[in-house]
């Protein structure tokens, strides 16, 4: 059918379905570009540079001290590679999520304890750019663009992580303040903290919806105790403590958002970071893929390099798969959010993706390693300490599946896309 109109019948209809595939083929390449910009690939050369320059240097330093790396924060701050996602209104770069995943591959490539201690505090800001006032964001996120600071996002307890919804952290209103008490747990940054996004519950018989309250708490203010720093199996480079609240009293004005307007808050947090957590976890993934390989082509068994086993190689093409899909994923999530879009679907896919593959991946690497792979002498041993958070933190491996399915389940009784309307 096509062959004879094409050929024969009508030439003027031939031309017609010409053009217009060729106006669709070149539509279609319009929508889907898979390039990133000029500027992207000038933030991606440079975060590049900046990880094999800075971080790559110091990291073995910083995983077997503890030491929190002060120096590395201040140049990345210098350079713009910190609080990405801070609006220019508030004197921030106001970078979109695929630009914040390019620069959170990055860091992590080069060591991601050190990238989450300097990525910590976006984590914070997100709520604070959903739902605070002018006044709030004029003060609590143009005080980071200016200096290297540290900030902190406090939601999960010691008897609630997974389920937020458990948390008994309580605020109180007295007058025009509020009293905030009770402990939080794994707090990333909290040592250095100059303020702190904490999630307290302000009615005890709301629904979850409705039950909690964002707050602004200055690091310093009387009541905030810090613990000391967790020893960490990995990331050691991050800060990561429990902070307990007693009696702190916190001004009506360090309100973020309406009263039961915290969970909601929270959770749009997320929809935000996720996909930079995720970009995190493709960066150690691509990191321990690329000491593979590099390893496999140099070591040599029966007479030939070990990449020449298939067993070896075929192994490796499997880790690069996954680095690419990881970051196809990431990006896809980001580029939802610079929709303006909710971006849970395609985040929590990307976050459980990524982080698993992460750990995979480093776990790979240290068998392609033979014995050197379970030696600290060699760097893929830490890659693996490094990779196991990636599937716990910002919500576990488990629970981005909850949403994932949560939202198929909704979207099939809807009739609808999970992913929201179709791009
Ligand atoms: C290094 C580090 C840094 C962190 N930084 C921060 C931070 O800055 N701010 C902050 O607020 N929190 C932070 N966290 C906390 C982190 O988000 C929680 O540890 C995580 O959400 C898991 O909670 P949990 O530890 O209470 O584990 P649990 O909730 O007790 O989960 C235990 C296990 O049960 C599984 N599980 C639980 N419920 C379900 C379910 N419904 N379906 C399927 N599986 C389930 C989980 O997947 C997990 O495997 C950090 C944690 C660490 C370790």
């Amino acid at each position: 059918m096509f062959r004879s109109l094409t050929s024969t019948a009508a030439p003027s209809v031939a031309a017609a379905t010409g053009q217009a595939a060729r106006g669709f083929a070149a539509a279609a390449a319009a929508r889907l570009d898979f390039a990133l910009s000029e500027e992207q690939r000038a933030l991606d050369d440079m975060s590049k540079q900046f990880a094999r320059e800075v971080i790559i240097p110091v990291a073995a330093e910083h995983d077997q001290t503890g030491e929190y790396p002060w120096e590395v924060i201040k140049q990345a701050h210098a350079l713009g590679l910190m609080n990405p996602h801070i609006p220019e209104a508030y004197g921030g770069l106001g970078l979109g999520g695929v630009e914040s995943c390019i620069i959170a591959e990055n860091l992590a490539y080069g060591c991601s304890g050190i990238g989450t201690a300097i990525e910590g505090p976006a984590l914070a800001e997100a709520p604070i750019i959903v739902g605070a006032s002018d006044e709030q964001k004029k003060k609590y996120l143009g005080r980071m663009t200016e200096e290297p600071l540290i900030a902190s996002f406090a939601v999960t307890e010691p008897g609630a992580g997974s389920d937020v919804a458990g948390a008994k952290t309580t605020a109180v209103k007295k007058g025009d303040d509020w009293v905030i008490n009770g402990s939080k747990m794994w707090i990333t940054g909290a040592g250095h903290a100059n303020w702190i996004f904490v999630l307290a519950r302000t009615d005890a018989n709301a629904r979850t919806g409705a039950a909690f309250t964002g707050f602004i708490v200055d690091g310093d203010t009387p009541g905030v105790n810090v613990g000391r720093k967790e020893v960490n199996v990995g990331q050691r480079a991050s800060d990561t403590r429990g902070i307990t609240f007693e009696d702190v009293v916190v001004p009506d004005a360090n309100r973020v958002g309406a009263e039961g307007y915290g969970f909601k808050l929270a959770m749009a947090a997320f929809d935000i970071t996720r996909p930079e957590v995720a970009s995190g976890a493709v960066g150690l993934a691509d990191r321990a893929k690329d000491e593979a390989l590099a390893y496999s082509l140099e070591r040599k068994t029966f007479g030939t390099e070990i990449f020449n086993h298939q067993d070896v190689a075929f192994r490796i093409a499997d880790l690069e798969t996954g680095v690419q899909l990881g970051r196809l994923m990431a990006r896809r999530a980001a580029w939802e959010l610079d929709q303006g879009r909710p971006s849970t679907y395609y985040a929590s896919m990307a976050k459980r993706h990524a982080g698993d593959h992460a750990m995979h991946a480093a776990c790979e690497a240290c068998y392609i390693f033979g014995g050197n792979g379970f030696n600290t002498e060699y760097p893929v041993e830490k890659l693996m300490r490094d990779a196991r958070i990636y599937s716990i933190y910002e919500g576990t491996s488990g629970i981005q599946r909850l949403n994932v399915s949560r939202l198929m389940r909704r979207a099939f009784e809807a009739g609808a896309n999970p992913g929201g309307p179709d791009a």
